[in-house]
């Protein structure tokens, strides 16, 4: 599934095709996606120029003079930019089509993914308006989460998992963070020190950070005709690997499920 990496280094894969072009028409082969997409999507955009395109949680917004196009790649979308004319295959729903002639094409094999249009202003659309802070930002530090978690009784996990706090910590990035910081994913978010947030958001945006970076190796392949952003491993310490010595202490890693996700740790090394 695309996590917040991905979707950052498809937003920087594609700007270059895509900024400042105009739209000539966009090709709907197949409307339902997790909703419905617009069915007058082609009408509003033709003609339009693409302004800005950027990144909020996992949405990919797609800036015009006014109103913004939302995309989300949800469990298996990806997208890619063609120059030439090559048949759609089975999964690719939509062709965003440009005057110079390229087009973005998006493949959504489970159709989990999104591409809505909003002609207020994107932050107040009913699927961002709601969204915590970005995990980038220098706003999100130790004191933020320290704040915001006094008295609560949820998992650490849960807690930095939860969209409303911070936005784009899919469950590799939180168990791989937790693990870096030496944290117990259960424990109540309400009784983890500042210090310990401190060193988790820290793991956080170090890790999110590389996978950004490896990311960026990966870009050229946003305009091949076999194009796949391949969506990039990181280095994982112990996500996927319940039952393998701890790379820090040699314990043996175990697993829990916490809000339904499994969740790997090491008992020695994480209080
Ligand atoms: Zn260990």
């Amino acid at each position: 599934m695309p996590e917040l990496p991905e979707v950052e280094t498809t937003v920087r894969g594609i700007s270059p095709h895509m900024l400042k072009q105009t739209i000539s028409s966009v090709i709907v082969r197949h409307p339902l996606l997790r909703w419905p997409i617009p069915a007058d999507i082609d009408s509003i955009l033709r003609g339009k120029i693409i302004k800005t395109i950027s990144r909020r949680g996992k949405y990919i917004l797609f800036g015009f003079e006014t109103g913004t196009l939302i995309l989300h790649l949800g469990m298996s979308g990806r997208v890619r930019i063609l120059d030439k004319p090559t048949s759609p295959e089975k999964h690719d729903h939509v062709d965003i089509c440009l005057n110079n002639q390229s087009y973005l094409r998006l493949s959504d094999p489970r159709r989990f993914g999104a591409l809505l249009w909003t002609a207020s202003p994107a932050e107040i659309h009913p699927l961002l308006s709601k969204m915590g802070i970005e995990p980038l930002l220098k706003e999100f530090n130790g004191d933020y989460l320290f704040q915001l978690s006094r008295k609560k009784k949820t998992p650490v996990k849960s807690f930095i998992m939860d969209s409303h706090i911070v936005t784009g910590v899919g469950n590799i990035y939180a168990t791989e963070a937790l693990f870096h910081a030496s944290i117990y994913p259960n424990k109540p978010a309400g009784n983890i020190s500042k210090l310990d947030y401190i060193s988790l958001v820290r793991a956080i945006k170090l890790i999110l950070k590389n996978a950004i970076a490896k990311g960026g190796t990966t870009l050229k392949d946003f305009k091949q005709s076999d194009g796949n952003p391949g969506y990039f491993s990181i280095q994982l310490k112990v996500y996927g690997k319940n039952g393998e010595p701890c790379p820090r202490c040699n314990m043996k890693l175990k697993s829990l499920r916490i809000a339904q996700r499994s969740t790997i740790y090491c008992s020695m090394c994480q209080k």
